[in-house]
This record gives structure tokens, C-alpha cells and sequence, in this order.
């Protein structure tokens, strides 16, 4: 019997067709999709590719690459992901672009909600991500 694995992502899709090959090295097709690589790496303990698609410089990139993997590893072991909804994924704007995003997690014996919006850019042809966006001008 063999079960197929549904990816963390949420898609309905099985983990080695859908975030598996971006995880081996494979580009994300958008910004979106790197954004869901990114939550199952977090899922699955993927340090390498948080890592390497963290873009070079922004406010997310912590340097010392040894103590950052320690920190993530340590944040994927006590963090459990339930589950994850895409809110908005606009168009780039050129070489940048948001996602807005909300998971599950389980931390310390209770569930949260949190919710994201995350900037991106495209480098060489590959979108990493920058960090966490500016909240959304809001109309009302
Ligand atoms: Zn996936």
C-alpha cells in the first residue's frame, strides 16, 4: 500500500509533485509558490532552503549562517504547522511582490492564528524572500 503524501503547503497536490523539487533546488514559478515552499520547509525541518531563499542583505538575512540554522531548526522543533491559507497573492510589481498569508501553529500546549505579509524579490532570476511587508494602506 502506498499513501500519498499531501504536501504541508495545503495544496491538494502530493509533496514530491508540489514543494519537494523547489526544495532540491528547483525556482519557484512565483512568489507565491516560494512562499508555500518556504511554510513546508518550516514544516519539515528544511532549514537549508529557509536559508537559501532568504534574500541576501534584507532584514531577514541574519549573517552567521551556522547560529541562523541553529535558530530555525530550534523555531521548526517547537513549532507545529496546522495549516496554511494563501489571502492574497497580487501580481509583481517588477522585481517585488507581496503575499498575504495566515497558518495554524501549535507552541507551548496551545493553537495560534498568525497572519503575514511578506515581501519578496526576484534575484537572478529567482524570488527570495525580504522580510515582513508593510501593513496595507486601508481604505476602511
Ligand atoms: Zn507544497
Amino acid at each position: 500500500m502506498s499513501a500519498t503524501i499531501a504536501c504541508p503547503c495545503g495544496r491538494p497536490r502530493p509533496y514530491r509533485t508540489c514543494c519537494q523539487p523547489i526544495h532540491r533546488g528547483a525556482a519557484a514559478r512565483s512568489p507565491e509558490e516560494l512562499m508555500r515552499s518556504r511554510y513546508s520547509a518550516y514544516a519539515l525541518g528544511r532549514v537549508d532552503h529557509l536559508i537559501a531563499t532568504t534574500t541576501p542583505g534584507g532584514p531577514a538575512d541574519r549573517g552567521d549562517q551556522a547560529a541562523w540554522a541553529e535558530e530555525l531548526r530550534e523555531a521548526c522543533a517547537r513549532m507545529r504547522l496546522l495549516g496554511l491559507e494563501v489571502l492574497d497573492a497580487p501580481a509583481p510589481t517588477g522585481d517585488s511582490a507581496t503575499v498575504r498569508f495566515r497558518f495554524r501553529a501549535a507552541a507551548g500546549g496551545g493553537v495560534a492564528t498568525y497572519e503575514e505579509r511578506s515581501l519578496f524579490h526576484k534575484r537572478g532570476g529567482r524570488w527570495t524572500y525580504t522580510g515582513t511587508a508593510e501593513p496595507e494602506a486601508n481604505d476602511g
